[in-house]
This record gives C-alpha cells, structure tokens and sequence, in this order.
C-alpha cells in the first residue's frame, strides 16, 4: 500500500518537491527507530567563566547518526522530531542521558558543575516534562543546580502566564533555567523580570556579526545591561575568535561558550579536555608564581 501511494503522490509532487518530501519521510520513519536502535547521543560543549577561564558546565547537544542515511543534524531532525511528537520521548531520554552522564562524572570527581539540556516548547506544555526531570534527577541522586534547562524565547512567552507556574515548578526541583537564543524572538521584559531564570544566552548571530555589524555590538552590549540589571547572568554563544571573546569580556559578559572555547565533543573526550585544561591552568600559575 505504501507503495501504491508512493507512486499516487509522484503525480502531485514536481520532482524536486518529490525528492524533498521523500527525504522526510525517510528522515521521519528512520527517527521513529532511532531511539530503540540506540542512535542517539549526547555531545558536551562547555561554558566558561569569561573572567578566569574555569568551566562552568557543558551544554548537552543531540547527536543522531542513523543506521540508513548516516549523520543527521539537529537542525534537521529536531523540527521533525517536534511536528511528529517524537519530541516527548526523545527530549525524555535526552534528559535522562544526561543526568546519567552528570552523575557518573561526579563518581568520577570531575570538576563539572553543571549540565545544561536544551527543551522544546513543545515539552515545556507536556505534563510529563516535570515528572521525567523529578525521576531523573532523584534515580541519579543529583543535587539541586547541576542540571539546567534552556528554553527559547518563543517557547516562553507564548501562554507566559501558564509558562510561569511551569518554570516555578521546575525551579523548585532546584533545576537552573536559561533563556537561549536570546534576542531573536521577542521578550516581554515584564515577564523577564518575573521568571525564576538564570542566565541569558546571547544568540550566536550577534557574536557572529559583532565586528561587521555595528547594531548587533550595540545589541550584545544591551543585553549584557539587560541581563545584570534583572540580575541574571549573561552568556554569548558561538564564540569563536579570540577578538570576540576579548571584546566581551571587556563589555561585561560573564561567561562564554563557542569554538573557541571548545566544540562539543563526546563524553569522554570531555572528561580528557577538563583535566588538559586544568593541567594547563596549573602551569600558568606556578609560572606567575615563579615569576613573583
Ligand atoms: P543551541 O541550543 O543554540 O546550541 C548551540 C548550537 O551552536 C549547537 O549546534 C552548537 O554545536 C553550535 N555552536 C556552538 N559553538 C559554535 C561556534 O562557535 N560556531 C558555530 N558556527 N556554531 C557553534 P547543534 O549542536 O547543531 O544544535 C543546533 C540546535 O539544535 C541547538 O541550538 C538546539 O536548539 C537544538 N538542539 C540540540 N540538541 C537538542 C536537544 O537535545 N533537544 C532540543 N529540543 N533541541 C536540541
Ligand atoms: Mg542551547
Ligand atoms: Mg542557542
Ligand atoms: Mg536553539
């Protein structure tokens, strides 16, 4: 049947349209496996303290790479994943991934204070998103603050009011919360002012363009006041040069994420990178102090 059908919608679809929607049907039905033939994975890119340099967490990244069409991105699949529902069980393994990841780390006495997990609106509306978080974080015996959540603007502020007791109720389980991409969608900075959130992640766009385009310096430096004048941290994302981290530093922005920092990387690769880093930190000190 599916084959007849197949065949029925080639006389509807130009054959470019054709292509497109037979790769997301392929894409679509590959996803709906993907988490029984455990294709899934977390990457870890960190965020440092823009000051010193110490590492303060790691932000969870989705990898898939499936059996029959190979690596697939989260730009790809992740809209996909959300139009289908798959969302809900995908986003609960992700959750329950990385809170497994975190408390091994910590058996491991790495120096990790936090893991942060990207959340579609999508779960944020569901029920089981709280329950889910609540069974993760109690099985894997994490205390409160080693988990965060990152939310989008748009996921937010759409139904703000509902959002709120949402966001209390996460906050309470003692999980952090951060707005991520912040600036591309829009913001009532009356509801900024009353959500229980943490930080504030400068969309990568801005950083991207900051030297080319002088509204969007202007813009990371306005949200760098924004975010400490409502008492929340300020991240920017997609750091890649030693110029942009430098220039934010200097503007104020309290921690950094991007390439040039590290890319995301699997697990254990992290485990190695924390204790380079850590090497390297010491050597610099006992230089200064060789130095003194
Ligand atoms: P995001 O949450 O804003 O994540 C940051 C994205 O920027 C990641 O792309 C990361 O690899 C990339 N990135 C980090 N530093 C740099 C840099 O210096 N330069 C450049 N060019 N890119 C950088 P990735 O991993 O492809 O993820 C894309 C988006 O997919 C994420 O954006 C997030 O919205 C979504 N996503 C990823 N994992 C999950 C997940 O587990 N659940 C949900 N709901 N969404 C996810
Ligand atoms: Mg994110
Ligand atoms: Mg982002
Ligand atoms: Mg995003």
């Amino acid at each position: 049947q599916a084959k007849a059908q197949g065949r029925d919608s080639a006389h509807f679809f130009t054959p470019e349209l054709n292509e497109r929607a037979q790769r997301r049907m392929r894409l679509e039905s590959n996803l709906r496996l993907a988490l029984e033939r455990q294709e899934l994975s977390l990457h870890y890119q960190p965020r440092v303290c823009a000051q010193t340099g110490h590492t303060l967490g790691a932000e969870a990244l989705l990898r898939w790479h499936s059996a029959e069409l190979g690596p697939v991105t989260p730009a790809q699949f992740i809209p996909i994943a959300e139009d289908t529902k798959l969302i809900a069980p995908i986003g609960a393994w992700v959750i329950e991934e990385a809170c497994r990841q975190m408390a091994e780390w910590r058996a491991q006495d790495l120096d990790l204070p936090q893991v942060s997990v990207n959340v579609s609106a999508l779960q944020l509306v569901d029920d089981g998103l709280l329950e889910t978080l609540q069974a993760a974080l109690a099985r894997h015996a994490l205390p409160p603050g080693t988990i965060e959540l990152e939310l989008t603007e748009s996921a937010l502020m759409d139904k703000a009011e509902q959002t709120l007791a949402r966001l209390h109720a996460i906050k309470a389980l003692g999980v952090d919360l951060a707005i991520d991409d912040f600036g591309t969608g829009y913001s009532s900075l009356n509801y900024l002012n009353r959500f229980p959130i943490e930080r504030l992640k400068i969309d990568r766009s801005f950083i991207r363009d900051m030297f080319e385009d002088p509204t969007d310096l202007a813009i990371t430096h306005a949200i760098i006041g924004l975010g400490h004048t409502l008492g929340l941290k300020v991240v920017a994302e997609g750091v890649e040069t030693e110029r942009e981290a430098q220039t934010l530093r200097l503007a104020g922005c309290d921690e950094l994420q991007g390439y040039w920092v590290a890319r995301p990387m699997a697990a254990e690769a992290l485990a190695g990178w924390l204790g380079l880093r850590r090497a390297a930190a010491d050597g610099r000190g006992r230089e200064v102090r060789a130095v003194v």
